[in-house]
């Protein structure tokens, strides 16, 4: 706290603004427009960023300067208005002259009839601008003009660092910054810090009471940037303490069924996968089987780029568990990718003692019936199917693996449904998230921290990554002649547009271009149509006719982003590709290529900014997915990126992924070593943390309250 502070008042964090003095209904009402209702409110209102202040002059030091630098010079002068008047000429103006003790300055703004009303004869006042010299007098044009009240205190500006806030017309930051100015003091009185001095000495962080004052009234830039860091460690921390808590409630409150994988289970399931698992899968595969040996629920998360055999890894974990003679079940986000599994396993399995039940929304009520009854009994021991799974009345008799298979919206609540498919509220099953979109390793640690993470790298044998190839709007003429080519070899493509319908915003749309490929340089090719408004049936039989070869070119949305597997693709053009996230060009030039044929895929766009170069620039350079989701994170930032928006948690205010990766890590490991010495924070001085934490992440993360 400054030195000048009067220990003796208070002010209550959660004291409402209104009630402040010199704030009043009307103002109180413009700070709650912003969110703004307590004085913690206020206080957690930081600044977007500084402004270093001109120092103030008195005027005849300005005007000497201003003629020693001989140009014109920003500066800031403090006095009252003498006289004020409206020059109505071909550019009208307002001239003004202000005056201190030591001499006046003519003020003059173009355009700015509103100002007549706020500017009169003897009102006092602030301006900053570029001031000159002319016909030696010293004047300033458009100059920042701030109004000051009789009373106001605004001290002298002495070239120190401004904060500026989040603000809005009514209510300017200058306007928020005097009222931080004569809360700060009190406030800070009020603030108890609830991280334990050991730590904050260890990691070489001011206490919350200095970090505030340094946000809110920095000496310098530094201190700005070091009160920053205790705020945006305490929101990591506490995001890693709700992360860790997760993780310590459910070993301590609820088991899963052991499933320890033998030799014996091990030969069998080998033998059923019609390939040699590569060494990345092998891996990935014991560190599955070694979560399933315990008893502690599995709680995973495996990423691998499109293409890196998943699958194969999914079915030898739901095979250990049906050996253990429980059930497993298998989600897909469509019903196209739950079909193309449900293959797949089928395969897998034909001839074997393994029963296997298809769910997807579109079964007929017959089926449907049968399949939930056989659920219930036992009689299936694999379901593969969509989210329609997860319904109520889908019950099992021993589901002791879950797997969520492409999953964009993993969020908290899907996994916890499925935990609820357990025999018994205690007994729950492993869970495996499976992802193509690879997750930066800061968003993994934040917003997934309470799962563990397994990779698959690399490609399969056989497989070469596809040519990537950027192409300027104004040469696809060329694209698809070279298309051609590759369909009259009986090569097949896709060619993904932004925009389902036709729209004002000269985007390319499924049918439209469709029709222009038809009858332009695609002629006598077989063109198909797939977007996301289809009906699913209609979808699917779209699919199934490009997967049969009976479409060459499938002109779609992005829909056909998650794993559609159709071997004989080989070339993806994708039109207006400027407007998708690198991870979304990453996967869907995943989809050709797949089945020995090399792959092409062809961005058609415009870079309209350098950003977007760049963006075009890396995605043809680089094969390796979570080089570019961490690409993607940098120039996007977390805010856009899917795994914080799909985590269902709040989002960070102070903290930087980007930019905090370190504090990320020591706030991790800070929230490990705490939550390992008091269980999930019930010892009595961690009380408040505990109740912040909950109140932060208690729902979103199905925290529960019992002690
Ligand atoms: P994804 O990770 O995108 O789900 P898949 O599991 O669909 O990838 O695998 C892609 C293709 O590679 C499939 O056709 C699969 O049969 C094949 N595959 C997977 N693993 C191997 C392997 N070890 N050797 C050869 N082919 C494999
Ligand atoms: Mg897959």
């Amino acid at each position: 706290m400054s030195p000048d502070a009067d220990p003796t008042t208070k002010i209550a964090l959660d004291a409402p603004i209104v009630q402040l003095a010199g704030v009043g209904s009307q103002i109180g009402a413009r700070f709650a427009y912003l969110g703004l209702r307590t004085v913690g409110d206020l206080l957690n209102h930081l600044p977007i960023r500084y402004e270093i202040e001109v120092a103030e002059a008195a005027v005849t030091e300005a005007k000497e300067a201003t003629e020693l630098a001989e140009a014109s010079v920003t500066r800031t002068v403090r006095g009252e208005i003498q006289k004020v008047r409206h020059v109505p000429s071909r550019r009208p103006r307002i001239e003004a002259i202000l005056a201190d003790e030591s001499g006046t300055i003519r003020l003059i703004w173009f355009n700015a009839p509103w100002l007549m009303k706020r500017i009169h004869p003897g009102i006092r006042g602030i301006a900053k601008g570029r001031a000159k010299l002319r016909g030696g007098y010293l004047e300033m044009v458009n100059p920042v003009w701030e109004s000051l009240a009789e009373d106001d205190q605004i001290p002298t500006r002495s070239g120190r660092l401004r904060p500026i806030y989040s603000a809005s017309e009514e209510l300017p930051t200058a306007r928020i910054e005097k009222v931080m100015a004569s809360v700060l003091n009190p406030a800070l009185a009020s603030v108890v810090d609830l991280i334990r001095p050991e730590i904050l000495a260890r990691r070489g962080l001011v206490s919350l009471r200095d970090a505030y004052r340094m946000v809110h009234a920095p000496h310098d830039a530094i201190e700005a940037e070091r009160g920053r860091m205790r705020l945006a460690y305490d929101e990591l921390l506490c995001l890693q303490l709700a992360m860790e808590m997760r993780r310590w409630q459910v070993r301590h409150s609820m088991s899963a069924p052991a499933l320890v994988l033998t030799r014996a289970i091990e030969e069998k399931i080998l033998a059923r996968i019609p390939f040699a698992l590569t060494q990345s899968q092998q891996q990935v595969c014991k560190e599955i089987s070694t979560d399933l040996a315990n008893t502690i629920p599995m709680n995973r998360l495996l990423q691998g780029d499109v293409g890196s055999g998943k699958t194969a890894v999914a079915v030898h974990a739901m095979l250990t568990a049906i050996a253990h003679g429980h059930q497993a079940v298998l989600l897909a986000p469509t019903e196209i990718l739950a079909e193309q599994h449900l293959r797949t396993v089928e395969e897998m399995l034909q001839g074997s003692r393994v029963r296997v039940a298809g769910m997807t929304g579109s079964l007929r009520t017959a089926d449907r019936a049968i399949v939930l009854n056989g659920l219930a009994s036992g009689d299936f021991d694999l379901a593969v199917g969509t989210h329609a799974l997860l319904g109520d009345e889908v019950r099992f008799k021993s589901l002791a693996l879950a797997i969520i298979d492409e999953q964009h919206r993993f969020g908290v609540e899907q996994r916890a449904a499925l935990r609820a498919k357990g025999s018994t509220p205690n007994q729950v099953p492993h869970t495996l998230v499976m992802t193509a979109t690879p997750i930066p390793r800061t968003l993994a640690l934040s917003f997934f921290g309470d799962l563990d993470v397994s990779s698959l790298r690399g490609l399969l044998p056989g497989r070469t990554a596809p040519t990537t190839r950027v192409m300027p709007s104004n040469r696809a003429p060329e694209v698809y002649a070279w298309l051609k080519t590759r369909i009259d070899r009986g090569e097949q493509a896709f060619v993904v547009v932004p925009a389902i319908e036709e729209s004002e915003l000269g985007l390319k749309d499924v049918a439209s271009h469709a029709k222009s490929l038809a009858e332009g340089p695609l002629h006598g090719c077989r063109i198909g149509q797939l977007h996301g408004q289809m009906k699913s049936s209609e979808g699917d039989r779209v699919m199934e006719e490009f997967r049969a070869g009976r479409i060459d070119v499938l002109v779609s949305t992005i829909i056909i982003e998650v794993g559609v597997d159709v071997p004989n693709a080989t070339v993806m053009v994708i039109e207006h590709a400027d407007r998708f996230g690198l991870a979304q060009l990453h996967q869907l030039r995943g989809r050709v290529g797949r089945g020995g044929k090399p792959g092409y895929c062809v961005l058609i766009g415009d870079a309209p900014s350098d950003i977007a170069q760049g963006r075009f620039d890396a995605i043809a350079k680089t094969t390796d997915g979570f080089e570019i989701a961490e690409l993607d994170l940098k120039l996007r930032g977390p805010g856009e990126f899917f795994g914080a928006r799909q985590s269902g948690l709040p989002p960070l205010h102070v903290a930087d992924l980007t930019r905090d990766f370190s504090l990320l890590g020591e706030a991790k490991s800070d929230a490990q070593s705490w939550i390992g010495m008091s269980g999930d924070l019930t010892e009595l001085r961690d009380l408040p943390l505990r109740r912040r934490v909950l109140g932060l992440y208690g729902a979103a993360l199905g925290l529960s309250d019992i002690g």
